[in-house]
């Protein structure tokens, strides 16, 4: 997995150069596991380190963004088949819609997101990532851009 084309960091707008690789383990909804070997960047500006994420990944989750979809859309299919499993991601979701939207919403203001498009889970997630915006972990020891679309 890897894009050519440049990610700007997403708190000081610096250019992101390739550091290094780290492999990130990536769940669907069998359980089954993933390995994904992905792009460490580091700013030249600020000196911190990005992991470039796919499409696939929301950060600091172990399932995919379609596992995680298909449990917050209450689809009957692609969800884990554990209850305690939907229940967490479940709940994950609700403690960070509001903010996510809001961040959308700061989006369309400035002209960066569209206002007629209604924003799925991973839009919502990349807007938030790739605007310095994410509600980092406090003691996460990563930082997250998306890959270019
Ligand atoms: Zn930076």
């Amino acid at each position: 997995m890897t894009g050519r084309e440049t990610i700007h960091c997403p708190y000081c707008q610096g250019e992101l150069k390739p550091y290094d690789r780290r492999k990130r383990v990536l769940l669907d909804h069998n359980g089954k596991r993933w390995v994904f070997s992905l792009r460490r960047l580091r700013c030249q500006k600020c000196k911190r380190m990005h992991i470039e994420l796919p499409d696939i990944f929301i950060p600091y989750k172990r399932y995919s963004a379609a596992v995680i979809e298909s449990v917050i859309e209450e689809k009957t299919s692609g969800a884990p088949y554990e209850e305690r499993t939907r229940q967490k991601i479940c709940s994950w979701y609700r403690r960070v819609k509001s903010h996510l939207l809001g961040v959308w919403q700061q989006q369309v203001k400035l002209g960066l997101a569209s206002p007629g498009f209604i924003p799925h889970l991973v839009s919502l997630v990349r807007a938030a990532v790739n605007s310095g915006n994410w509600l980092y972990h406090p003691f996460g020891r990563f930082h997250y851009a998306f890959s270019p679309l």
